[in-house]
């Protein structure tokens, strides 16, 4: 029988898998977060930040609603990270539903209360519309990161897709555009959520074929809720697993089982990104600690006193 080299090359990966016990906590990490819109969820967020802050994470970050809809509230999420934590602190933008100079006016709020980088994004228009840009605005994220460059010296990440994004016209277009992106002066790119670890590194191999040499960071969703899960990864091209639905089977009304199977999961899937070399890893986090701070934890990563 022959095997491909790719082939070769992760038999070998899912080998030369470290336990949890031998797991240094050389890795660092981040923690994506959303703008909180009740002073409940406010108060859940803030319990959250403090939990996983003293994990110092390379930064956190807050994402911006669909259509530029929690401007204010990202804002004065990503500026209270600023004020009251060590973390540095980074905020998602949009070119949806913006022009050039409101862009850069959220843009040059952002520097003057100390926000050194932005997670640069085309956005997505509402549920069932297509994107067309804004006539004064960005065509798409690589324009974007070209004209905050120009406004200030930001460190940009931006998005990436190991699924292919839905609306890509195909994967080499795909890579394409992130290439565009990370030349236009992103430093680094966020993934998409994804589940199984071959789907990350045939991606980072076809993304070092094309010359794309900066890092490529998985995103990580510890997944609690399959149907909520189902609902997102429709939206951005991502694919849940049989298995993960079969391991997920019955447990609907047991929620503490549920918390444990998603760490299990999840912490299986770092494990074997780390030993594919992976020293970042982003975690969209929910607003919730429980899950990504177990899971950093069995990476080894411990808080810091
Ligand atoms: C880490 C991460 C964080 C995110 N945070 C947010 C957030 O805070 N708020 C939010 O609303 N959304 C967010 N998103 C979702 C994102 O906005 C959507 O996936 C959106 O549809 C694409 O954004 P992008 O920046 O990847 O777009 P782009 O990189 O501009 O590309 C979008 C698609 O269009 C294609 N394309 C680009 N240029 C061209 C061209 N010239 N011709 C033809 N096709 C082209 C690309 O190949 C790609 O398929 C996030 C996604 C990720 C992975």
């Amino acid at each position: 029988m022959n095997f491909s080299l790719t082939q070769l090359e992760e038999a070998r990966r899912a080998l030369d898998v470290p336990l949890f016990a031998d797991l240094p906590g050389d890795a660092g990490v981040s923690f994506e977060f959303f703008p909180p819109n009740s002073e409940k969820m406010a108060e859940t967020l803030w319990h959250t930040v403090e939990v996983l802050a003293p994990l110092a994470p390379r930064f956190a970050s807050v994402t911006y609603g669909a259509g530029g809809s929690t401007r204010e509230r990202t804002h004065a999420t990503v500026a209270r990270i600023v004020r009251e934590t060590k973390v540095p602190a980074a905020a998602h933008l949009t070119c949806v539903n913006a022009s050039r100079a409101e862009i850069a006016e959220v843009a040059n709020a952002y520097w003057d209360v100390g926000v050194r980088h932005i997670v640069a994004l085309r956005g997505d228009p509402p549920a069932g519309e297509t994107f067309v840009p804004h006539p004064e605005g960005y065509a798409g994220a690589a324009d974007l990161v070209e004209g905050l460059k120009v406004l200030h010296p930001f460190e940009i990440s931006v998005a990436a897709y190991p699924e292919v994004h839905p609306q890509a016209l195909s994967p080499q277009a795909d890579l394409d555009n992130l290439k565009a992106k990370l030349e236009a002066g992103a430093t680094r790119a966020i993934t998409q959520f994804f589940f199984a670890p071959e789907t990350f590194f045939r991606f980072r191999d076809k993304a070092a074929a094309a010359g794309i040499n900066a890092e490529i960071v998985p995103g990580i969703l510890p997944v609690s809720n399959v149907a909520q899960t189902r609902k997102f990864a429709g939206m951005c091209g991502a694919a849940i697993p049989a298995w993960m639905e079969r391991l997920f089977d019955g447990l609907d009304d047991n929620p503490p089982a549920r918390q444990l199977v998603a760490a299990t999961i999840a912490a299986e899937l770092a494990r074997k990104l780390y030993a594919g070399g992976v020293r970042h890893f982003h975690f969209y986090t929910l607003n919730r600690a429980e899950l990504s701070f177990a899971i950093c934890h069995l990476l080894g990563i411990r808080a810091e006193k």
